[in-house]
């Protein structure tokens, strides 16, 4: 069975997600506006390091085009507010969650890396999304700034102060994301403070993540298995190690103008061959195929992280 999908500005996907099944990313973010500029980012360097607020999009556009997407018989688990910058960044996104949430029954996520959540109108406007998901990387300010390079008025103490207030109004799920770099935030010493807030704080769960696909830092460098193993064990029973794509999520369709939905895609985030094939339900030889005439039109690039081939939009 083939698809037809709407034509997309602002929305991405559904790709398939460990954490949240089919999720069909929503980008309200110019490329590349942040309060972070991350080493491990693959979006690239943040060339817009800010912490106001704006109205970057028309938030009726984005909702017109999620709820075109909801009813084209796709598979969607969950829509997600992610992309090319941090979402909360966008004033409207309060009102972009109201309004979708009175359209659709599918439930919302938000990823973000929770540096403006010590805000008051930043956690109303999250308030009715059912699942949050925010960064918390390091808990010594020297491991926070040479991983996250936050804007200027983003201070550690800002951001667990964020999350505490969060915990203490937000009803729904926070699932907290921890990304783990060698020789940054990987120590004992650190893990053992991180742990502490981190319980504190009050999390549903916990997210292991390491550094798999091409960072825009080389001195980004993921930890092995083993290590996040440990560090999973380390955290107990609420921690989930998130890296890659699930496998068992596979497209039973095939969607008819997949290499301009895989191009959304390639421009938020890096993709094995393998993903491919799994987020468009193509065979891997028809993957293969697409990707090299892309790679032959200069709309892809090719990056080898570990041996392990990843595609890139080139703009
Ligand atoms: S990883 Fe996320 S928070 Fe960090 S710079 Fe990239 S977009 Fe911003």
């Amino acid at each position: 069975m083939s698809i037809i999908i709407p034509m997309s500005r602002y929305v991405f996907g559904p790709v398939p997600s460990r954490r949240l099944g089919f999720s069909l990313g929503v980008d309200i973010i110019p490329r590349k506006y942040c309060t972070f500029d991350c080493i491990y980012c693959q979006v690239g360097r943040t060339t817009e390091k800010t912490v106001l607020r704006s109205s970057f999009v028309d938030p009726n556009d984005v909702i017109d085009e999620v709820i075109g997407h909801i009813h084209s018989r796709q598979p969607i688990d969950f829509v997600t507010f992610s992309g090319s910058g941090e979402p909360t960044l966008n004033k409207d996104l309060g009102s972009i969650i109201r309004a979708l949430k009175k359209r659709m029954s599918t439930p919302i996520a938000v990823i973000t890396n929770g540096s403006l959540l010590d805000r008051p109108d930043v956690r109303k406007d999250l308030a009715e999304a059912d699942v949050l998901m925010p960064s918390l990387d390091a808990v010594t300010e020297d491991a926070f700034v040479r991983i996250n390079r936050p804007a200027g008025s983003v201070s550690l103490i800002s951001m667990i102060e964020g999350l505490r207030a969060l915990r203490a109004e937000y009803r729904g799920q926070i699932w907290l994301e921890i990304m783990l770099i060698k020789n940054i935030n990987d120590t004992s010493q650190h893990l053992e403070v991180l742990k502490e807030v981190v319980t504190s704080i009050g999390v549903d769960k916990i997210h292991l993540n390491t550094v798999v696909r091409p960072p825009c830092e080389a001195a980004a460098e993921g930890i092995s298995e083993e290590r996040l193993s440990e560090i999973q064990d380390f955290f107990g029973s609420t921690a989930e190690i998130i890296c890659g794509f699930r496998k068992d999520h596979v497209r039973s369709s095939q969607e008819e103008n997949w290499e301009e939905s895989i191009l959304a895609i390639l421009k938020r985030r890096s993709l094995t061959p393998d993903d491919v094939a799994r987020v468009t339900g193509l065979t891997r030889a028809q993957a293969d195929e697409g990707l090299i005439r892309l790679l032959g039109e200069k709309r892809v690039k090719e990056h080898v992280v570990d041996g392990v081939l990843y595609y890139v939009a080139t703009k």
